[in-house]
């Protein structure tokens, strides 16, 4: 069946007046921008509805790509037809004659916006409803729940069939706000979860990811880099990917400080760097991937420890979620995978073997005293590489297939 357009309907739209008009343009702006490469298609952004008039192009590619866009509750596609019943009931033939495989009950549910048209909408129900009975005798009707629900819109320019309503990504269109948020990404299955979530609240992120060569392999890095660009499929434009060398800290927190402590000081100096980081790239929060009482360095009392170095808002959305949810969330936006293949980061490498539960400030002071903090931070945020990455970005892929 060839749809004419997608029908697309809002997310949280409790909001009104100008802030209303803000999500819509951003959400007009971030659909464009993800079907930017298909050829024909027209988006307009109506205060109910946003209408993508496909002009001849492909649902089936569209439909995966506005599946990942924030914003949007739900999307139906539809066909527009002639505002006459012959027309109408043979299109609505067509559709079920696609979707009918003998055993599905169905109902016809219309609507009538053009109150001139010669039905109500119980006539057009039952003349609809007949005409697929024609071709399907035996088909069920059921009025709640069916598998089927064809639905009629009968409006000033035409009328408009469709049987799907495909669910949305929900949340609020990224950048819909204009905060930056900074991500600490790491490889592992936790950070990029929270980094979606931190996209579905509408704001913006650059990945931060410490990396330690030669202790951290460059498919390490690689792989962060994956996960940045599955991340950037939600985001709808191209994820600031940010590389701080980290070696140097690590070793020096090692030569030290208390085996206990070593992820203590490890945390805290990555929240120093990515603070200064944040700050000059005009962001005001930090967002990781802990999870209450998942390991040793995400015990409150760590927690407390760690923020200790900066004023600056942390958001940890995984934060109360278990493994397995967090697990499934990742599995379900694609990036748990890529976060399970097998290549270590820096804190799996310097892992002490019995982190500190309840690190004591005043011991996190005394091995912080035999660093130069202040040169340590400036050094590595003056070494670190910014590379955009974006949907269509290939991470050394040639490379990187072979390892798999
Ligand atoms: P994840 O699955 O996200 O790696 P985790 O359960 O392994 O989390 P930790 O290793 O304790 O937990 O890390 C806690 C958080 O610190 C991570 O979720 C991430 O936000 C941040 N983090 C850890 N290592 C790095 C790194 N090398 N670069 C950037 N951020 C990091
Ligand atoms: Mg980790």
């Amino acid at each position: 069946m060839q749809y004419t357009e997608i029908m697309v309907r809002y997310g949280e739209l409790s909001t009104k007046g100008k802030n209303k008009r803000v999500f819509i343009q951003q959400l007009v702006k971030n659909v464009s921008n993800v079907l930017r490469d298909i050829d024909g298609i027209k988006i307009k952004g109506n205060d109910d509805r946003m209408h993508i008039h496909l002009n001849g192009a492909d649902f089936a590619v569209i439909n995966e790509r506005l599946k990942k866009v924030f914003g949007i509750q739900t999307f139906s596609p539809v066909v527009r037809v002639e505002k006459e019943m012959s027309v109408i009931n043979a299109t609505a033939q067509e559709m079920m004659r696609e979707v009918y495989t003998g055993i599905e009950t169905f109902k016809v549910a219309s609507k009538r916006q053009d109150h001139k048209f010669e039905l109500d909408t119980y006539g057009l129900n039952l003349a609809v409803g007949n005409a697929i009975f024609d071709i399907f005798p035996d088909i069920k009707v059921q009025m709640k729940k069916p598998d089927i629900e064809l639905r009629v819109d009968i409006r000033s320019d035409g009328a408009y069939l469709s049987h799907q309503v495909i669910k949305g990504a929900s949340g609020y269109p990224v950048g819909v706000n204009s905060d930056l948020a900074h991500l600490m990404l790491s490889g592992g299955i936790d950070s990029p979860v929270a980094g979606y979530l931190m996209l579905k609240r509408g704001v913006n992120i650059e990945a931060v990811h410490f990396a330690s060569p030669p202790y951290t392999s460059p498919e390490s890095l690689e792989k962060t880099k994956n996960l940045t660009r599955i991340l950037s499929e939600y985001s709808g434009s191209s994820i600031q990917f940010i590389e701080v060398p980290f070696t140097k800290i690590q070793e020096e927190i090692k030569k030290h400080a208390d085996d206990g402590y070593q992820m203590t000081l490890t945390r805290r100096m990555m929240l120093r760097c990515i603070d200064r980081i944040r700050a000059e790239r005009g962001g005001s929060l930090i967002v990781n991937g802990e999870s209450l009482g998942q390991v040793a360095s995400q015990t409150v009392q760590s927690m407390v420890a760690i923020n200790e170095v900066t004023n600056t808002p942390i958001i940890r959305p995984v934060v109360t979620m278990d493994k397995t949810e967090i697990i499934e969330l990742a599995e379900r936006i694609g990036t748990f995978e890529m976060s399970i293949q097998p290549f270590e980061d820096c804190c799996t490498i310097f892992a002490p073997k019995q982190p500190k539960t309840r690190p004591q400030l005043d011991k996190v002071h005394k091995f912080e005293s035999y660093l130069d903090i202040d040169a340590l931070v400036d050094e590595a945020c003056a070494g670190i590489t910014i590379t955009p990455i974006s949907a269509a970005t290939k991470v050394e892929d040639d490379e990187f297939d072979d390892l798999f």
